[in-house]
């Protein structure tokens, strides 16, 4: 049967990995057809200080397809980063979170809020990815500091070199750099130093046993020493209790996202959060 096939065709054998080639092969192809479309949309999970004010919110990419309606970054991104499609896509969060900021300007409520923007390695290595986010900072005239970008430490250890010009580069227009996931790459103390950062981000898998696992406690207690020490804000993710919380703050984190403060909201409920949290606070002073 495999010679009828004819000699160019390729054939997989193992039912189980034809599966999964195939499954995949359909994702990329939904994928091509998803941004053209106005499949995605860019939901946004709020960051507090310790006081509970707010401070911005990180974009988090959402796709609902029209048959299989949503489907997880997880599930996504690493398909569009191997096919090339991180760069379209990339480029039109980007675009959106430029957008959002130019909006929030308008409102003395929003006006003060970041947005922290994830861009993976193969956006972040385009040759001209700082004129693409130059002239989208001149294009929609927003203070530029209100942009932070999240790198992953494998995002910057793929070439140490090349990220810290880009870094300095971005780093010259004001935008801010947070380093997400931090504690589960090999991040040396040497390059860390050299990095141009703003933000140190603890991920969310040492803040989930942080009440129960010894270990993870002192992770965390080390990642914050660290990022004081390099003059660094930090940030911790995935905070869902109370008691996360307060064994943060007691070591001197300050800045918290999670579900305990939301979850990742579609525009409107996130600005309606905001409004009813400003307001609120302005009427108890
Ligand atoms: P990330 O950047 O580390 O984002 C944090 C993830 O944790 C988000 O998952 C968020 O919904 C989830 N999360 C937030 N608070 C909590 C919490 O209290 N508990 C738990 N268990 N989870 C929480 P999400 O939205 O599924 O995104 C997953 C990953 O996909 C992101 O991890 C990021 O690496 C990637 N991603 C998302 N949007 C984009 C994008 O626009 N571009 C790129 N390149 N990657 C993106
Ligand atoms: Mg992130
Ligand atoms: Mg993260
Ligand atoms: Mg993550």
């Amino acid at each position: 049967e495999a010679k009828t096939a004819g000699k160019n065709a390729v054939r997989f054998f193992d039912p189980a990995m034809q599966a999964i080639l195939l499954v995949r092969m359909l994702l990329e192809s939904n994928l091509r057809v998803a941004l053209s479309q106005d499949q995605f949309q860019l939901y946004y999970q709020v960051q507090v200080n310790a006081a509970g004010g707010l401070l911005g919110a990180e974009a988090l990419l959402r796709w609902f397809h029209p048959d299989r309606g949503f489907i997880s970054p997880g599930e996504f991104i690493p398909v569009a980063e191997e096919a090339g499609l991180i760069i379209p896509i990339g480029r039109w969060v980007l675009e959106t979170a430029c957008a959002q900021l130019q909006q929030w300007q308008h409102d003395p409520l929003t006006a003060d809020l970041t947005l922290a923007v994830n861009v993976s390695a193969r956006q972040f290595r385009q040759s001209d990815f700082v004129e693409q986010v130059r002239s989208m900072i001149q294009q929609y005239a927003f203070p530029p500091d209100r942009l932070k970008i999240e790198l992953t430490e494998s995002t910057v250890l793929d070439d140490v070199d090349t990220t810290i010009r880009t870094m300095r580069d971005l780093r010259a227009l004001g935008v801010g750099f947070s380093m997400d996931d931090f504690g589960t790459g090999y991040s040396s103390l040497a390059y860390l130093q050299k990095l141009p950062l703003t933000q140190l981000k603890i991920d969310q898998s040492f803040v989930r046993d942080l009440s129960e696992d010894e270990n993870d406690a002192t992770i965390v207690r080390a990642i914050i020493s660290l990022g004081v020490n390099l003059g660094l804000d930090v940030i911790a993710e995935g905070v869902e209790t109370d008691a996360q919380r307060e064994f943060l703050m007691s070591h001197h984190c300050n800045a918290f996202q999670g579900y305990l403060f939301s979850r990742p909201l579609p525009l409107p409920e996130f600005e309606k959060l905001v409004r009813e949290r400003r307001t609120a606070a302005l009427s108890q002073e």
